[in-house]
């Protein structure tokens, strides 16, 4: 028996399942995601073609996936991709369609021998039309094998590679939020941007708006909280131009630590991290 591995997949986010026709996928999708999750390739032919082992209407089926998956994804939701995506184009597609919706896209690929999805093709009476089946298994085991060695480069968060029916089974799934998934979090927000190092009228502006600060021994602001319990949000740009960037810092990395604002980099600060970590300009 395979050792029980658990998988991480944003539980905001797409997933791509990558495999042979046969190798499980929908199974595996059926097994540990909700029906609405997943978007099959197959259900998307069928909805425009009556059949879905109808390979000419195979453009539009993905047109009509495409925009499932767009939808789901503009609405936050955990979408499951069930189709073979053993082709680099397909899942280039995919891959920047999560990106567009700043979506982390993880794969999980089912590495099953092609003989067992042949098998199990014969044993459920799924066609091709005119195809063998073997011909197409091949087909997609070769462009899957071809595949692999740069799939880790094509934009996916995480791979898992599942290898072996053994592995396949014993998977489960986590799904694990994402570190700026901060839904719970209603406000009352106070945002603010551009502080570029002047550390005084931050200060100013904070206390204006009802926020009373904290001081270490030396009388330097490090902190501040909001007796209504507002929370400021820091929008980029905290560094640079201004007079004292160390005492913005200081009183914003105080105020994230105690969780009373919230920080996002701007591109000072991001020149600053290249800086500090040797690059030039
Ligand atoms: P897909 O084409 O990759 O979506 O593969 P399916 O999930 O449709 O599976 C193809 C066939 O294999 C179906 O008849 C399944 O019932 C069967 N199958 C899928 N997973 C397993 C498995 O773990 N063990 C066995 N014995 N059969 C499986
Ligand atoms: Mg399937």
């Amino acid at each position: 028996m395979a050792e029980p591995r658990s998988l991480g997949v944003p539980a905001a986010g797409l997933v791509l399942l990558v495999g042979a026709s046969g190798s499980g996928k929908s199974t595996f999708a059926a097994r540990h995601f909700a029906p609405t999750e997943v978007v099959s390739s197959d259900t998307c032919r069928a909805l425009v073609a009556d059949d879905a082992e109808d390979q000419s209407a195979t453009p539009d089926a993905f047109d009509l996936l495409q925009h499932l998956v767009g939808i789901r994804l503009r609405r936050g939701l955990l979408t499951v991709v069930d189709a073979t995506n053993v082709q680099s184009d397909a899942r280039a597609q995919l891959v920047s369609l999560a990106r567009s919706h700043d979506l982390l896209v993880d794969a999980i690929v089912l590495k099953v021998p092609a003989r067992v999805a042949v098998e199990r093709h014969r044993a459920s009476g799924r066609t091709f039309g005119r195809v063998p089946v073997e011909r197409i298994v091949e087909r997609h085991d070769r462009d899957l094998r071809r595949s692999l060695r740069g799939l880790r480069r094509e934009g996916f968060r995480r791979v898992h590679v599942l290898d072996g029916v053994e592995e396949v089974d014993a998977a489960t799934i986590v799904r694990e939020r994402s570190w700026n998934d901060r839904r719970e979090l209603t406000g009352p927000f106070d945002i603010v941007g551009d502080v570029h190092g002047c550390a005084s009228e931050l200060r100013t502006l904070l206390e204006r708006l009802g926020w009373r600060l904290e001081r270490d021994d030396a009388g330097r602001a490090v902190g501040a909280h909001h007796p209504e319990g507002r929370t400021a949000v820091f929008v980029g740009d905290l560094v640079d131009r201004g007079p004292d960037t160390p005492g913005v810092l200081r009183l914003v990395s105080g105020m994230v630590a105690a969780g009373t604002a919230l920080c996002v980099t701007g591109n000072h600060e991001d020149k600053l991290v290249r800086a500090r970590s040797g690059a030039a300009g």
